[in-house]
């Protein structure tokens, strides 16, 4: 409101602004009436300031605020501002004063206050959101950026520390459906400094993983700090959240984070933006384990692919799903033909073999195993196998037993031929030492010398059987030592023949042929003696209706090679190879009434070709067989013979 006085005269009021009533209550004309009413109207505790600050203004302009009451008792903030207005001679017309509402002027204030504070809080809003955006996409980049799912997390945990927590905790649940405490972040510097979290997730943090509900403590709008502490084991913490990781319906474990600052409990708005935190840390861990799975299907696969037993897998129908590479080698069957077939359609026999295989519901060490023959396009051939089921199917492993069950059955002829061997002249010694003891019975020195003779003769065919199984079983521990010197061939061949010949019955012929100028072998020259000794000798033995049997030493390129020919029982083109076999005879049972342990044609291979050299067997064109063996002349051999490795499991 405006108000006019004199100069110098408050109480003669020239003009005052209607709105003077709007102020005060009292009327234009009221007020004009006299200078009583403004003084009657000051607030008493402004009374005596006010009217001494006008007085000591004297004409200069002034500013004072004070209280007025208005008509109805209101108290009515004002502000003055008296001015002297002048003529162009400088004489004062009137004083001039602007009375303000201060409340007017406050409400005007404090709504800009309001709206600047409102302004402020929604630029915080913002900054606020923008930061929490800000940490979802970090944390979605950590999660995206490595398949080592640890560090991954222990990364996100710090970035949550650092934004919205004192404490974060990740906790998933491990393949055996054990919650684990995977990662712990506390933030930096840390506020208080009471418990930190348990080593593994206490029933709070449990119940939440397992529920898949999540907790916001304290509720909103509640004080418990204690329940708080308590769902978080013990860690002392005001106010915590803690929400599943889920994904594609499965529980994984749960995110927690927690405030230790009494005054900064969770809100609504951080539960969900921890919810989403927690969404995001589901799907890396999900997308962890399936990537995992697919490699460790990879790597199955694989072992299937080089693995040397046989696997066959039929479904709960009998369809074979499975047949890996050794099952195609052992069985001559390729997968293409069998897979997704019902087995007893497409392997032979299996209808009837399938009832006699064992199977277990666990694969444990050491179970039982039937070995079956299968028809296959190699022939006859021998597995042991077994299966395990499982709720899918059954898993049947197999293995080609055929040489190990021919090396079984060699084995049993083997002993009883040598048992047969052994005790033929076993039998000839006791008889002629029983002979010798009798005194009933009187022996002229002929008699004795022949009983004698025979004794010595049966007891030295005894020695050399003990001593070819002795060797065998050296060859195959790797203890023989060969000892290399260069001998001459053609001396070998003669002393042999010679000594061949003293015992060789009259219906056989020995012959010698030897070429001129051969070169001196370089071997074992007892291990080569030993080699011609048994072909002539089987050359003799093999030829039991007589006939002629030839030894040669000729030289070929860079060896020397030596040949017994025999006009004997000849040897069958398929047991050609099989007679160097251990333990193998071409006629086990004797039916041609010759005996042998199957060892001598064995220590011949593994003896020449330890000496670098080859042996080999041909036909004798029409009758009979030649053995040739050739041994290197230049070369110098040394040997060292490789002691096989074990391996060792241990417990
Ligand atoms: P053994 O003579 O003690 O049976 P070998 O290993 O010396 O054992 O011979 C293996 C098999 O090879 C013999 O059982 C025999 O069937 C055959 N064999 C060896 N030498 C001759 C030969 N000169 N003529 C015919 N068959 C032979």
């Amino acid at each position: 409101m405006t108000w006019l006085t004199a100069p110098g005269d408050r109480g003669s009021t020239l003009y005052v602004s209607p709105a003077i009533e709007e102020l005060t209550g009292y009327s234009q004309e009221e007020w004009a009436a006299g200078p009583d009413l403004f003084e009657k109207l000051l607030h008493p505790q402004d009374h005596e300031r006010v009217l001494a600050d006008i007085e000591a203004a004297g004409g200069v302009p002034f500013r004072i605020d004070y209280r007025l009451l208005a008509r109805d008792g209101r108290e009515v903030w004002v502000r003055q501002e008296t001015s002297t207005v002048r003529g162009r001679d400088g004489e004062p017309l009137y004083a001039q004063t602007f009375l303000r509402d201060l409340g007017e002027l406050r409400r005007a204030e404090d709504e800009r206050e309001r709206i600047a504070a409102a302004e402020r809080a929604a630029t915080a809003e913002v900054s606020e959101r923008e930061s929490r955006l800000d940490l979802v996409r970090r944390v979605g980049d950590e999660l995206s950026s490595t398949l080592d799912q640890q560090a991954a997390l222990e990364r996100v945990t710090d970035l949550v520390v650092r934004e919205l927590a004192d404490w974060c905790i990740v906790d998933v649940i491990e393949d055996g459906n054990e919650l684990t405490r995977l990662a712990v972040a506390r933030a930096e510097p840390t506020t208080g400094n009471g418990r930190g979290p348990a080593d593994t997730p206490g029933d709070g943090v449990r119940a939440v993983a397992y529920s898949g509900r999540a907790r916001l403590l304290p509720a909103p709008g509640e004080d418990t700090g204690e329940e708080t502490a308590r769902f978080l084991d013990g860690l002392e913490a005001a106010s915590a959240i803690s929400v599943p990781l889920r994904a594609r319906n499965q529980p994984l474990g749960a995110l927690t984070v927690a405030r230790t600052a009494r005054r900064a409990t969770y809100s609504v708005d951080d539960l969900a933006l921890v919810q989403d935190l927690a969404s995001r840390i589901g799907l890396a861990l999900d997308r962890g384990r399936l990537y995992r799975g697919v490699e460790e299907r990879a790597d199955a696969a694989r072992v299937l692919e080089h693995v040397g037993d046989a696997i066959l897998l039929l479904d709960r129908q009998g369809t074979i799903r499975l047949w890996n590479p050794a099952a195609e080698a052992i069985t001559s069957i390729d997968a293409k033909s069998v897979l997704g077939q019902p087995a007893e359609k497409v392997i032979p026999g299996w209808q009837n073999a399938v009832d006699t295989v064992p199977v277990m519901s666990s694969p444990d060490p050491g179970h039982e195993e039937v070995v079956i023959p299968i028809d296959t396009a190699r022939g006859e051939r021998w597995i042991s196998i077994s299966g395990v089921r499982f709720f899918g199917g059954t898993v049947y492993a197999f293995r080609d037993l055929t040489d190990v069950r021919r090396l079984d059955e060699i084995k049993a002829d083997f002993i009883a031929t040598a048992s047969h061997e052994l005790r033929t002249p076993l039998a000839a010694v006791y008889g002629a030492a029983q002979t010798l003891l009798r005194h009933d019975f009187a022996l002229d020195e002929t008699g004795r010398e022949r009983f004698v003779s025979l004794i010595a003769d049966e007891s030295e065919r005894l020695g050399r059987i003990v001593n070819e199984i002795l060797l065998a079983n050296q060859l195959d521990a790797g203890r023989v030592d060969l000892e290399v010197e260069p001998f001459d061939a053609g001396e070998l061949v003669e002393r042999v023949v010679e000594a061949t010949r003293a015992y060789a019955p009259p219906s056989v012929t020995l012959d010698v042929k030897v070429e001129e100028g051969l070169p001196r072998v370089s071997a074992d020259l007892d291990k080569a003696r030993q080699v011609l000794v048994n072909l002539v000798e089987n050359a003799v033995k093999y030829s039991p209706e007589g006939g002629h049997v030839e030894v040669e030493a000729a030289e070929t390129k860079g060896a020397v090679r030596f040949s017994v020919r025999d006009e004997g029982l000849g040897i069958d083109p398929e047991d050609q190879d099989r007679i160097f076999e251990k333990f193998y005879r071409a006629d086990p049972h004797m039916v041609r009434g010759v005996g042998g342990t199957g060892l001598g044609l064995y220590i011949c291979k593994e003896l020449v070709e330890r000496m670098d050299g080859r042996i080999w067997v041909e036909p004798n064109g029409e009758k009979g067989s030649t053995f040739l063996f050739e041994l290197q002349t230049a070369e110098v051999l040394a040997h060292g013979l490789p002691v096989p490795g074990r391996l060792q499991f241990k417990i």
